[in-house]
């Protein structure tokens, strides 16, 4: 005969208190309880920003606050180049919109923020959405006593697979850096090397250049990075042998039709993917490197908006979708994609640089574990400084991420060490600089 829930409670809490060791009720217990009672969810009481420093880069988090003691989540909102504009779009907006709501609702609230600027799909707003929306999910752990992995449906292996940058002014320099990774146990190298006298990507600008620009600002030209990206890729095909799975990021810096040829190019030398070949304004072209080679392609980072990435995954244009999952709105959003690639047999690459907070690492860690179709995870280390800030990082061991099993994303900000890192005075107040071809046109980046 099933026992009334109020009834099994009591009895609960009887045998609980008979027996000399038994351990106090948690907090997960108590909120567990108050669901069963069918009394109401805790309501949002505080959202605020803390900011930080501890590397580079400017890291951004919300913290939403309940009306139950104890019960708080943390979620990312970093966008390190605008970082001051996410705390207002947070602090001003979202607060007095959210103040007082249930925290259970997640997905309710994130279409309702998501519509309250009526304008929407853009950076600022989407990390702002970010911060709740991670933050509701922790919130959401805390209370079940869970991971958030359990909460999406559980493990799909064991640990993540991950990526480290191989980097270096010349190619020796980055055989030796992958080699370094591939000794500590690291199986898969992004390589990337400098352009001597240019502002190449992923590598000093160290050297002297024979092109004579005709300004005094960082410089750039295609044709050179063409030529001796191909190279490097011979050269570590040739030094780090065929059991090594290389991976290379184009950032979108060479022209369509290089890219192309690019990709193509590379098809000889069997790589685990080539990541950004083309801009988001130049996507159509994806179609053209497909009809002309098998090369894998990553692309996302900098994708903010679903009619960037339907598209690819829906024609299959790309083999691993990568976005930065502040930029797309959080981990609700990033679910969405996974589920919808999955459908097309698309994998997983979530950006996971240093522009990533460890909370935003943990959600791309919890992605990777539940998603069937993960593919891999870029690997950025957390420095001394960052992990006396988030405790709770997501560990590497052997070139595998393991996810938090504490409940909610399992990390916990010192405040106190967050303001011993404020965010650094730059010239730019933490934006990019730009680039410019030998004439002085302006390039992305
Ligand atoms: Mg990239």
């Amino acid at each position: 005969m099933p026992i009334p829930r109020r009834g099994l409670l009591k009895s609960i809490a009887g045998a609980a208190g008979t027996l000399a060791l038994a351990p106090r009720f948690t907090l997960a217990d108590e909120q567990v309880a108050r669901a069963m009672r069918g009394l109401p969810q805790p309501r949002i009481k505080d959202i605020r920003v803390i900011e930080c420093q501890p590397e580079g880069v400017r890291l951004t988090v919300v913290k939403i606050t309940t009306d139950q003691d104890g019960l708080y989540g943390y979620g990312c909102a970093t966008f390190t180049q605008r970082a001051d504009l996410v705390k207002p779009a947070v602090e001003l907006y979202l607060r007095p919109f959210l103040l007082g709501k249930t925290t259970d609702r997640i997905e309710d609230i994130w279409q309702s923020c998501y519509d309250s600027s009526y304008w929407r799909n853009g950076p600022v707003l989407n990390n702002a959405i970010s911060g709740v929306d991670q933050a509701l999910w922790d919130i959401k752990g805390r209370q079940a006593g869970m991971p958030v992995y359990q909460l999406a449906g559980g493990k799909c292996r064991e640990a993540v697979d991950t990526y480290a940058h191989a980097s270096g002014d010349d190619f020796e320099d980055v055989v030796a850096n992958a080699k370094q990774y591939l000794a500590q146990g690291f199986r898969n190298i992004r390589v990337q090397v400098g352009l001597p006298g240019m502002a190449g990507y992923g590598s000093s600008h160290s050297g002297n250049t024979s092109v004579k620009p005709l300004h005094d600002k960082p410089l750039f030209e295609p044709a050179y990075q063409m030529r001796r990206g191909l190279k490097l890729l011979e050269i570590c095909r040739r030094e780090l042998g065929d059991e090594v799975e290389l991976l290379h990021d184009m950032h979108e810096r060479l022209t369509p039709n290089e890219a192309v040829q690019f990709c193509k190019e590379a098809e000889q030398y069997r790589m685990f993917f080539l990541e950004d070949p083309l801009s988001p304004e130049d996507i159509d072209y994806f179609r053209q490197i497909r009809q002309n080679c098998a090369t894998p392609i990553a692309m996302g980072e900098l994708f903010n908006n679903p009619h960037e990435w339907q598209p690819l995954i829906a024609e299959r244009l790309i083999d691993y979708i990568r976005c930065h999952l502040s930029q797309v709105g959080g981990f609700s959003s990033g679910r969405k994609i996974a589920i919808l690639a999955e459908q097309f047999g698309v994998k997983t690459a979530w950006h996971g640089p240093g522009d990533v907070s460890p909370v935003g690492h943990m959600a791309n860690v919890t992605l990777d574990i539940v998603s069937y179709n993960f593919g891999i995870q870029e690997y950025t280390p957390f420095n001394e400084r960052t992990q006396a800030i988030f405790q709770g990082c997501p560990e590497m061991r052997d070139g595998y991420l393991w996810v938090s099993e504490k409940p909610g994303w399992g990390i916990e900000i010192d405040e106190k060490e967050a303001a011993k890192a404020p965010f650094k005075p730059s010239p730019l107040n933490g934006g990019w600089g730009e680039i410019r071809l030998r004439d002085g046109t302006v390039i992305k980046q």
